[in-house]
């Protein structure tokens, strides 16, 4: 049978693709490496898959994807973030909007995302086949002939769509094979990096591990040069630092470690309150206390798990009591909890991003239906793609919107 579409990766973006394209009357087929479909799907969101995010601004939106998102302005405009919620809700599945506009579903569960979309191929009647690795496109000219799986079996089709993803949590599936494939087809792939991917630190900070921060601001630092910062939560893992804030600065934070020798990162534990305004609160706390001891001091002001550490890098006696603490000394405490530095060692590697900067040159891909310039009846679609976003639902939507414009 020679198949109208034939698509290769059955994550989200090649399950939308194929739903949408059978949808409107083409034949179908979904291929997928692994014994199941939409492996990663299951864990975004920590298992609760963040759908998308509704953002009302189209340009807003857009703009989250940095220079890139010019390139979703023609598929967006005909499938965008309130569709897919409008697609999974006629479907059955409830959602809800949780902080920073986050779309999840109302169960809380990823596989009653995976169940809608595995319920649609059946609808359509897409021809899905598991446990089949894509080993090579064969090509003449500029067209492709069919694919060879693993197994030898080839397969041929009129048109062949890449959703094959990127490199980041490669024991999902997502390998970067696509673009070995895109290349060898002659298209140009921008360096695949890891992104949105917590970061190693030279410290040895283990006793930190676990400790979550709510409403900190964290810079990046190269010598007196502030480069970055960001405001919101974090937490300290066994070697470094992940948590929403650090995930989304991780892209810039590896194009400067490319850049820049030795650059730094700094914590601002109380970003609300200024210098001055952090030394009355503590002045008062210190009087309150009257009698206590230096490290029985802190309770109020800083979560329990880094009052230790403070207390050490504070080089303040742990035993002084409190009213004996010099302005000196306080001084000190103040800078470290305003400017609490750390080296950045390296970013974490691809097991743990959650997403792959760079991949297929987007000059190379028509933006109105993800055509291939080069290859006649070649598509893509989805993180394969050079273009990706911050967390909040909005690389998914990517995989969505590139999907739909498929045509
Ligand atoms: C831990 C984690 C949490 C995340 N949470 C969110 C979130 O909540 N919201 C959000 O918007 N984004 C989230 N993301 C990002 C999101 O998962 C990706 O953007 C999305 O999965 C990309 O979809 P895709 O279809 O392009 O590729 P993938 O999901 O990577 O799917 C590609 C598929 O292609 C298959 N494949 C690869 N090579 C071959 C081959 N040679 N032959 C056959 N099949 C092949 C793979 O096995 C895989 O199934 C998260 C990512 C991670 C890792």
């Amino acid at each position: 049978m020679i198949y109208d579409f034939c698509i290769i990766g059955a994550g989200p973006a090649g399950i939308f693709s194929a739903i949408s394209l059978a949808e409107s009357g083409k034949s179908v087929i979904l291929i997928e490496k692994n014994s199941k479909i939409g492996i990663k799907l299951l864990i975004t969101g920590k298992g609760r898959c963040n759908i998308t995010n509704s953002e009302p601004d189209f340009r807003e939106f857009i703009s989250k994807y940095g220079n890139n998102g010019k390139f979703l302005f023609s598929s967006f405009s005909k499938f965008n973030n309130f569709d897919i919620v409008s697609f999974f809700e006629e479907n059955g599945l409830k959602t809800e909007n949780e902080r920073g506009n986050r779309i999840f579903p109302k169960t809380g569960n990823a596989k009653d995302v995976l169940q809608i979309l595995k319920r649609n191929l059946e609808k359509y009647k897409v021809e899905v086949l598991k446990n089949s690795p894509v080993l090579d496109i064969v090509k003449n000219k500029n067209k492709i002939e069919k694919i060879i799986l693993e197994n030898k079996k080839e397969i041929e089709a009129e048109n062949f769509v890449i959703t094959t993803g990127g490199k980041s949590y490669p024991l999902t599936g997502s390998t970067g094979d696509g673009y070995k494939f895109a290349e060898k087809l002659g298209h140009k792939i921008i360096e695949p990096k890891p992104a949105l991917c917590s970061i190693i630190l030279k410290e040895n900070i283990k006793e930190l591990e676990g400790l979550s921060l709510k409403n900190v601001n964290i810079s990046i630092y190269f010598e007196n040069k502030k480069l970055i910062d960001n405001f919101g939560e974090a937490i300290f893992t066994r070697e470094g630092m992940s948590g929403p804030i650090i995930l989304d600065m991780s892209e810039k934070i590896s194009e400067y470690l490319d850049k820049y020798l030795n650059i730094r990162l700094k914590i601002d534990f109380k970003p609300a309150l200024d210098f001055k305004k952090l030394d009355d609160r503590i002045l008062r706390d210190f009087e309150k206390l009257n009698n206590k001891d230096f490290k029985n001091s802190l309770n109020k002001l800083l979560p329990q798990k880094l009052i230790p550490f403070v207390i050490k890098k504070s080089g303040i006696d742990p035993d002084k009591k409190v009213n004996s603490v010099t302005k000196e000394e306080r001084n000190k405490l103040i800078h470290l909890l305003k400017e609490c530095e750390f080296n950045i060692l390296k970013l974490d590697g691809f097991e743990k991003a959650i997403i792959t900067s760079g991949g297929v040159d987007l000059k190379e891909v028509d933006p109105k239906n993800m055509k291939s310039k080069i290859i006649d009846n070649l598509y893509f679609a989805g993180e394969v793609l050079d273009i990706n976003g911050p967390t909040g639902g909005y690389n998914l939507q990517v995989c969505w919107t590139t999907a739909n414009a498929i045509n």
